[in-house]
């Protein structure tokens, strides 16, 4: 008999509206995540405090933990204030960092863990993906995805709109790592989960296309749902190729050559992803993404985020080193720094750079 169907991980709530927040415990008793009330959540220590005031009220079985920042000594640190807390769940209060700290932890201490994020930045929001500052610089650490997602958008809104511009930048460039997938599937064969790939790909096109403003209550949903749904592909794919390819590969060689000069992780993966599209010949589908970006607020070419050409074309030449094993269209065309630059200028004219 074959296999009739595929369980997911995936989480048992997924709320996205404005006030998810103000029923956050009756949500987790109701879903039997948390019926004692008991819960760990870790929030960061500035705008934090805020949250916790806000909420200590409605969740009285709760103990608070301050997360200082986003390094593995952080969640390490985490985890062992909890070991032994006899908790039902360890819920992330927060921003990326937060949330990335307390997945890792979650995962250290055997607990469920439930994502409440503050803004969207990223789709590491609902991802199996832990990002933590280590020894080396930065790694990438597996862990379960989390059991619940909340997102509150009148919290959203409270948050800097850069923060929502990064997410809109990380959604849009699945589109690029979906392409960079399917050429490494063409050329080498390699093996393409056709429901991650849908998911993701759906995720970057619904934002992409969606008339609304970062202002609106209607895309912000479309946005998060994107970003929940980049993070379940990543979960079904069992790696992060649906949402990363030369786009974050570019991002990455940018925060390595270039470090404390970084722009939003949403800011270089867009410009990434719209280089990236261009360089696949698809000239009509980066100029659609950089319009896009551009009426978002969101750079589209290198100098608008402080990087001279040269120093991008260097990024560029230098992003296959930062996934070895992964293939893309960077690797695909394995480009001299001369033709880098050629390709650059074309792009930046391209774009209207
Ligand atoms: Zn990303």
């Amino acid at each position: 008999m074959p296999v009739l169907t595929r369980l997911i991980p995936s989480p048992v709530v997924v709320d996205i509206r404005p006030g998810a927040l103000d029923d956050l415990a009756s949500v987790l008793a109701d879903q039997r995540i948390s019926q004692s009330g008991r819960l760990a959540v870790a929030v960061s220590g500035g705008s934090g405090a805020r949250l916790r005031e806000r909420l200590s009220a409605s969740l009285p079985g709760a103990d608070w933990f301050e997360v200082d920042g986003g390094t593995i000594d952080d969640a390490v640190r985490l985890a062992d204030a909890v070991k032994g807390g006899r908790y039902d769940a360890i819920v992330g209060l927060g921003g990326g960092k937060v949330i990335d700290c307390a997945k890792f932890a979650a995962a250290r201490v055997g607990l469920p863990m439930v994502a409440v994020a503050t803004n969207l930045s990223h789709d590491g929001i609902c991802s199996p993906v832990s990002i933590l500052d280590n020894d080396a610089g930065r790694g990438s650490y597996g862990v379960p995805t989390p059991i619940a997602l909340l997102v509150d958008l009148a919290v959203i809104r409270e948050a800097p709109i850069r923060f929502v511009r990064s997410g809109i930048g990380d959604a849009v460039s699945n589109i690029s790592a979906v392409a960079d997938w399917e050429l490494a599937h063409r050329v080498n064969g390699e093996k393409v989960d056709g429901l991650a790939a849908a998911m993701a790909r759906q995720a970057g096109e619904a934002v992409l296309r969606h008339p609304g403003g970062c202002g609106d209550d209607a895309f912000l949903t479309v946005l998060a749902e994107g970003l929940v749904l980049s993070g379940i592909a990543m979960s079904i794919a069992g790696h992060t190729r649906p949402s990363s390819g030369a786009c974050h590969e570019i991002s990455h060689a940018l925060d390595l050559l270039y470090p404390g000069r970084a722009a939003s992780h949403g800011e270089q993966v867009g410009i990434g992803a719209a280089f990236a599209t261009h360089l696949r010949g698809d000239h009509e589908g980066s100029r659609l993404m950089a319009e896009t970006l551009r009426r978002h607020g969101l750079p589209v070419v290198a100098q608008e985020i402080g990087f001279g050409d040269d120093e991008f074309v260097r990024a560029v030449e230098f992003a296959p080193r930062t996934r070895p094993g992964r293939y893309t269209i960077l690797e695909h065309l394995d480009l001299s720094p001369t033709r880098i630059e050629e390709a650059y200028a074309e792009y930046a004219a391209s774009v209207g750079g």
